[in-house]
């Protein structure tokens, strides 16, 4: 019996959660076949270790002159944990007005779905354009959140390790992200203007924006020159001529392919506002976001932020987005319906109350009884929530 110290083999994954260092421990058997002597062919793990490094140790030590050994492997190595690591999830509100019935419910599923995960929630204040987005829509937001119970972890005016949280303050982040797509030369400016992109004829996405023919892909630096004259440029990113596919967690399987369903897209403003596209990734990237909610009119961005990811090099969360709120003639919900703005639902509900009926109108409970967030945690799951936009019933709020 002899007994070998095993080198780590060199194909584990890099170690980043949700890796984790584990000693591990494993014997692992040869017996020399019968049939042929120089060959040792059962192979047996008297401990489970993972698949991947129990081939490679095998692999490593078959073919070795004895008749029966036994190794011990004993090294600290970066496995995956077998328990699922707790989600981070994210409030991610563009406080462009008081918050709403159809983001409070986004809010709701973001935290229930983080929560019975046992994860934690990151509020992110997405004001990009903070003209539209100034501060106290921000701070009125994060008052109507804490007073329906619905708790963050870090973020917003509580900061955190990954401030700012704030997009208003996160230029230079972006900046530095950009420049890498730049350098790429995957960026190229863009001179049509929204009259020329929106015309009769232009093809639309399912969620309403033009898909954009790639006009200003081709310009020669003369005529970016000559251009640059007149009109100061937006800027767009080369998409490929591909299809991305990825599984929602409430809508299941979607596939997109960007150079024929959307285009390049922008990813800065004339103005030099950054796109909403690069930042909620490379934000998302860098707060450790792993578990995105939100509403079902975001679906579409999908395959272009999981393309971001992937040329930033970073690692995607899992998506789930939920169905929209609709009133009860079909509109969509939206800021411009005030009676839904919580500063009147406060007016006229407790905080239960509202919380019932959203659960209610969601399929959380089978009527809208007051209900606290924590209540609602043991009994959440997805396959509850229906894939289609919900009417909200005639009187429920
Ligand atoms: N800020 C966006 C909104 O309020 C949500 C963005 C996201 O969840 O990715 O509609």
């Amino acid at each position: 019996m002899t007994f070998d110290r095993l080198s780590i083999p060199q194909r584990l994954p890099a170690p980043k959660p949700p890796w984790h260092q584990v000693l591990v421990k494993s014997f692992l058997r040869e017996k020399r076949s019968p049939e042929n002597p120089q060959i040792f062919r059962s192979c047996k793990f008297k401990n489970n270790i993972s698949a991947d490094i129990a081939k490679a140790n095998a692999s490593a030590i078959l073919n070795r002159p004895a008749v029966e050994r036994i190794h011990m492997q004993e090294q600290a190595v970066f496995t995956q944990k077998t328990e699922p690591v707790p989600p981070t999830g994210r409030f991610a509100p563009s406080p462009s007005g008081r918050l709403h019935l159809g983001n409070l419910a986004c809010s709701l599923l973001a935290w229930l779905s983080a929560k019975s995960q046992g994860g934690r929630i990151v509020l992110r204040i997405e004001d990009l354009d903070a003209e539209r987005c100034p501060r106290v829509y921000a701070d009125l937001l994060e008052q109507d959140l804490a007073w329906l119970g619905l708790t963050w972890d870090e973020g917003g005016s509580t900061g955190g390790a990954h401030a700012p949280y704030y997009q208003s303050e996160c230029g230079d982040i972006y900046t530095e992200s950009y420049r890498k797509l730049e350098q790429r030369g995957l960026v190229y400016p863009c001179f049509c203007s929204r009259s020329q992109l929106h015309a009769a004829s232009a093809p639309h996405t399912s969620d309403g924006n033009v898909i954009y023919p790639g006009t200003c892909r081709g310009l020669t630096p003369e005529e970016i020159a000559e251009k640059r004259k007149k009109k100061a440029p937006a800027y767009r990113l080369m998409v490929p001529d591909e299809e991305i596919t990825f599984t929602d967690g409430c809508m299941g399987t979607h596939t997109e392919n960007l150079l024929r369903d959307c285009g390049d897209f922008y990813l800065r403003r004339a103005d030099g506002v950054f796109a909403y596209q690069l930042a909620v990734v490379v934000d998302d990237a860098r707060m450790g976001v792993t578990e995105v909610v939100r509403g079902a009119d975001l679906l579409s961005s999908t395959a272009r932020q999981l393309y971001l990811y992937r040329l930033l090099g970073l690692q995607p969360p899992r998506f789930a987005h939920c169905p929209l709120l609709l009133a009860a003639d079909g509109r969509r919900l939206s800021k411009r319906d005030g009676d839904q703005s919580l500063e009147n639902l406060r007016a006229k509900y407790t905080a239960p109350e509202i919380i019932g009926k959203l659960a209610f109108a969601y399929g959380l409970q089978p009527e809208p009884a007051p209900r606290t967030p924590e209540s609602l945690v043991p009994d959440f799951a997805w396959t509850k929530v229906p894939k289609q936009d919900i009417c909200l019933p005639e009187g429920l709020f």
